[in-house]
């Protein structure tokens, strides 16, 4: 028995499975965890993550390993938490080395969609390449990046703000969360998605009411899911003319439209890659979904236990 316990945590819930050696999911557990208190303490995150894990483990004396995706900044494999949107107050805290020494038992800790990417890479959709691109679509837009079989973090914990790069700088960009305009995650994102179709039509849809509709030959609704597909291909593309990687893997609620996104995605490419990288980029829909956060902290418990 090899098995490992993995979690994706999110803003405002913690997810949580037991993974088998062969990459099965056991006994998903689902709990709310707020980090949108701005003012949490380190002390104080450490032992509600504390709390939450020890319930689990006190049942399973034979897990010896966690892995966990986080939405935070972290350095190489450190496990130490640089920063968090999140949680504005806390830096460098050793959050990986903390929850083992509350837990016993090993724990890695990572960014949250360089986890997803760690997952597609392992498990999914990217099985088998070296160098990965990753791309999630949420409620924000991530990045993961994998460089010849090492999980790229940058020096800062900071590689791969995919999300706001800057795909438009006409009079009309669209604001962005992070202060600039004519960020990628200013179209791309399930909010920017919601927000932009309430614009057009009036109407107050989630991404998934919005693809419905597209779906339906509605215009609006399809011409906002293309406009997504088309600013994400030239951030795409433009990460590619840095990095050179073939293999790029997209999760997240928006790929539920993937009939559209997909050829919107591929017409920017061609339009914006150079001639030896054009038309030699693959761009595969994830096969985990939502579980590719999961399975990458599950590969990192599984790898350095
Ligand atoms: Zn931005």
């Amino acid at each position: 028995m090899n098995h490992v316990l993995a979690a994706d945590i999110g803003g405002t819930n913690i997810r949580a499975t037991v993974v088998t050696e062969q990459g099965e999911l056991q006994q998903q557990l689902r709990s709310q965890i707020d980090l949108g208190d701005r003012k949490l303490t380190e002390d104080a995150l450490i032992e509600r993550l504390a709390t939450f894990f020890s319930g689990i483990l006190n049942d399973k004396p034979d897990i010896k390993a966690v892995g966990i995706g986080f939405p935070g900044f972290f350095i190489g494999d450190t496990g130490v938490l640089v920063a968090s949107p999140n949680l504005p107050n806390l830096h460098h805290v050793a959050l990986a080395e903390k929850l083992s020494h509350e837990l016993n038992v090993a724990v890695h800790i990572q960014n949250d969609a360089l986890c997803a990417a760690i997952g597609e890479q392992t498990y999914g959709a990217g099985k088998g390449v070296r160098n990965l691109l990753h791309v999630t679509l949420g409620t924000g837009v991530g990045g993961g990046l994998i460089l010849d079989d090492v999980p790229y973090t940058g020096e800062g914990g900071m590689a791969m703000e995919l999300g706001h790069l800057r795909v438009a700088y006409d009079n009309a960009a669209r604001v962005c969360g992070c202060g600039g305009s004519g960020c990628v995650e200013a179209y791309a994102s399930a909010t920017a998605i919601s927000a932009r179709y309430a614009e057009v039509t009036g109407a107050q849809l989630d991404t998934r009411q919005i693809y419905e509709r597209a779906h339906h030959n509605q215009r609006d609704a399809i011409n906002i899911i293309e406009s997504a597909g088309h600013y994400l291909g030239i951030a795409i593309a433009q990460s590619i003319k840095l990095l050179d990687i073939k293999t790029v893997t997209i999760s997240g609620g928006l790929t539920g439209a993937w009939l559209l996104l997909y050829p919107a995605i591929m017409t920017s490419l061609d339009a914006e890659l150079i001639p030896p990288l054009k038309g030699k980029i693959k761009v595969h829909r994830s096969i985990l979904d939502d579980n590719a956060g999961i399975f990458g902290a599950a590969a990192i418990a599984r790898v350095k236990q």
